[in-house]
């Protein structure tokens, strides 16, 4: 833990009095690269392998087994009698399984650490948003802007701030690149600082695609996908690393389960990665996502 930070505040445009302060929830900051470190001790530790800057080109499946084909390693070629996808959205093997399926929602986000006089960087925003809806002669339209803002790690005058929309996936939906010219227009008058005053140190961006029918269901016997393969998300921790978190534990006993007992058959993963559409707007992670895209960005 790089960080520690308190209190929490979740805010919204209108409502600045009725601010709700939190304490210890999400209030740390980790250092990834610590991180990264410990995880891949403890997976060496247990006899694994890491096998750096290595691509994976192709699955096969076979009744007895899978056949990994190799590029950019020594070994060309791997068998596995489970394959986990943990390829991210852009997984080559949920593009085929979701293809030619549209995104039901994209979530976009630009954000920068920065060094600067921040007025207030003890404390952090889970949630915020000081606009209404962009209004219909903005660049960018009918969008609602959320913000969160944290201290970082890297020194007592860093802050991290983000700012995402929900939207739908129609072509003439804005950049990325029009996204941070909001972000940097609108930063001034929710952060309290000068543009420049501050000193940036990192720039961070990306979009995650959201499916409706997610978790996604195995399409073969011996491959289950697992974070952002998946399609787990959640709106309340923001994006799938929170929820795939969430679900390490009882991944970790499903699919040691299924190993040992050998139920790698299709049926069977579904299992582990089950859908309850009767849950849809009412608890699981990834319909709360589709809920609150499906009421932002109409
Ligand atoms: C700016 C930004 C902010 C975010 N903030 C949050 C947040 O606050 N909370 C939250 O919960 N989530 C957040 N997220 C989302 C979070 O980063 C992802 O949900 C998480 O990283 C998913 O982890 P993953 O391991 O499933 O996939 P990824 O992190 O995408 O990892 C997939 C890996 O597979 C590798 N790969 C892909 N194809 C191949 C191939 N053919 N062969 C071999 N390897 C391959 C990739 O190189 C990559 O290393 C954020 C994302 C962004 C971009």
């Amino acid at each position: 833990v790089s960080k520690e930070f308190n209190p929490i505040r979740a805010v919204f445009h209108g409502a600045e009095d009725k601010a709700v302060w939190t304490k210890d929830v999400l209030n740390l900051g980790v250092s990834p690269s610590k991180l990264v470190v410990y995880a891949r001790q403890r997976f060496e530790a247990a006899g694994g392998r890491v096998m750096e800057g290595c691509g994976v080109q192709g699955v096969e499946v076979a009744p007895n087994g899978a056949k990994l084909s190799l590029d950019g390693s020594d070994v060309s070629e791997l068998s596995a009698r489970l394959v986990l996808d943990c390829m991210g959205h852009g997984s080559p093997i949920t593009r085929q399984l979701r293809w030619g399926n549209k995104p039901d929602g994209m979530c976009l986000v630009v954000g920068s650490c920065s060094r600067g006089p921040w007025p207030d960087n003890k404390s952090a925003d889970i949630i915020a948003t000081n606009t209404p809806l962009q209004p219909p002669d903005a660049p960018v339209t009918n969008l609602q802007y959320f913000w969160e803002a944290f201290p970082a790690g890297s020194g007592p005058l860093d802050r991290t701030t983000y700012m995402f929309t929900y939207l739908d996936a129609e072509p003439h939906r804005p950049s990325l690149e029009q996204l941070f010219d909001d972000y940097w227009q609108h930063m001034p008058e929710y952060q309290g600082v000068q543009l420049d005053d501050l000193e940036v140190q990192r720039l961070l961006f990306g979009f995650f695609p959201t499916f409706r029918n997610s978790p996604l269901q195995p399409g073969w016997d011996r491959i289950l996908q697992v974070g952002d393969a998946s399609g787990i998300q959640s709106p309340l921790s923001f994006g799938g690393f929170g929820a795939l978190t969430r679900h390490m534990s009882r991944l970790t006993t499903a699919v040691t389960e299924a190993v040992g007992c050998d139920a790698l058959q299709k049926a069977d993963l579904a299992l582990i990665n089950a859908y309850n559409p009767g849950l849809r707007c009412a608890a699981t992670s990834t319909s709360q996502s589709w809920c609150i895209i499906n009421s932002t960005s109409q």
